[in-house]
């Protein structure tokens, strides 16, 4: 793009991935706050809305570092049961930590793992969730596949992404921002500005809401649909085994 940033190579992707994660862990859910302006609360909480948890499911969260999602899955659905799948686990610690000392550690299961090869039988789990997440794994399609193979028959799919803003002078005023203040802001709260550019850069190469939407269908999901947040800064994709 005219940004002029280049689109990490596969083999290395992995590896950076990991090295900005491990490096954030302990700041990341202040970081999230503080970057989001709080913003990623009512995205998750309109995921909660559209995802429905009943009592009793048992939810797979898959790159789900912290638990934020499994939290309020588990919250809604009264009773249930979580596990927390990451690639990184010092993410996993500092989650595991806040839901002992939050007494909920009895329904949380902490998993490191890989989103393109789940370590769970076929037709395991009610409900699928990957948010903030999709974008940082390598292959994303291999990660669908995954979550459909996992999936009991009649399970749900929701993804929660960054996404393309389908106007165009929005994107452009939002890459502006995003380029610029980002990285800056990373730089002077965390001291890290290369894993807030990467954070940038990952979103930008991303596929839209059109294209992903196709990836859930040629992973077998039946009803896929999708739902812009904030103009489409965010997006919950959904889907069903069926
Ligand atoms: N789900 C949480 C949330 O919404 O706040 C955490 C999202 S955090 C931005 C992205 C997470 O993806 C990191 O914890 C990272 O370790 C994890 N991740 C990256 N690649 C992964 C992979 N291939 N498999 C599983 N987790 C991965």
């Amino acid at each position: 793009t005219h940004f002029g940033f280049e689109t990490v190579p596969e083999a290395e992707k992995a590896g950076r991935v990991q090295g900005v994660f491990n490096s954030v862990a302990s700041k990341y859910d202040i970081m999230n706050d503080v970057m989001s302006v709080g913003i990623h609360r009512v995205w998750k909480d309109a995921m909660m809305d559209w995802l429905a948890p009943c009592p009793g499911q048992r939810l797979l969260d898959v790159a789900g570092g912290t638990g934020d999602i499994s939290y309020r899955f588990l919250k809604r659905a009264g009773h249930g049961h979580a596990t927390v799948l990451d690639i990184t686990t010092p993410m996993l610690e500092a989650g595991r930590t806040r839901a002992e000392a939050d007494q909920m550690a009895n329904s949380l299961d902490w998993v490191t793992g890989d989103a393109m090869a789940l370590p769970f039988k076929n037709n395991t789990f009610d409900v699928y969730t990957i948010s903030f997440g999709i974008r940082n794994v390598t292959r994303p399609q291999e990660a669908l596949n995954e979550a459909y193979r996992v999936l009991k028959p009649g399970g749900r799919l929701m993804v929660l992404e960054f996404s393309q803003l389908p106007n165009p002078a929005m994107q452009k005023a939002y890459d502006l921002y995003s380029f610029n203040v980002i990285p800056r802001m990373g730089k002077l709260i965390a001291n890290d500005y290369d894993s807030y550019q990467y954070l940038v850069e990952s979103i930008r190469n991303f596929p839209d809401q059109e294209t992903f939407l196709g990836m859930l269908r040629k992973a077998g999901f039946g009803n896929a649909k999708y739902r812009n947040l904030s103009l489409g800064i965010a997006t919950l994709h959904s889907g069903w085994k069926l």
